[in-house]
């Protein structure tokens, strides 16, 4: 850590404890140069990325839009609201986690699409065909023939 002092390269660091709420770690230091001291402070970047559209234009990301998105492909579909809640924070944690400032919003748009090919496939399917939007019969018969094979595979167990 750079002295904001003098500008010299190091410093060593003297004490380090956690806050009173446990999110950040405060640390002394002293410059190795002109001996100053000061004080650091690391906590976790938690914020969440912008989604880049298609169009280049950035929007924030809403979890309530994901959630209403996940609520609409599964209406009328047997999964709990739990497990689309556990599917919906695991995007979340996904982006947290990404540590990007932007990221490309088919990118989470592939994520649901895993997410809802776990809780249910005929969901994936409505969701995939209008979201992927197909290019032609041939690739929509290609994903549920997949789909069938995958049926049977497990049927085998
Ligand atoms: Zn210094």
């Amino acid at each position: 850590m750079r002295c904001p002092f003098c500008g010299a390269d190091d410093s060593k660091v003297i004490d380090s404890r956690l806050s009173a709420e446990g999110d950040a770690i405060r640390r002394r230091r002293s410059c190795v140069e002109c001996n100053e001291r000061f004080t650091t402070y690391e906590t976790a970047e938690l914020s969440l990325p912008r989604l880049v559209k298609r169009d280049q234009s950035r929007a924030v990301f809403n979890e309530d839009k994901l959630r209403s998105g996940f609520l609409k492909a599964l209406e009328k579909r047997p999964v709990s609201i739990d497990s689309i809640d556990t599917a919906v924070k695991g995007i979340v944690r996904r982006l947290v986690a990404s540590g990007e400032r932007e990221v490309d919003s088919r990118l989470v748009g592939d994520w649901v699409m895993d997410a809802l090919r776990e809780l249910d496939e005929v969901a994936y399917v409505r969701f995939a065909s209008v979201y992927r939007s197909f290019q032609d019969v041939n690739a929509f018969r290609e994903e549920i023939e997949r789909m069938e094979n995958k049926a049977e595979q497990k049927g085998d167990d």
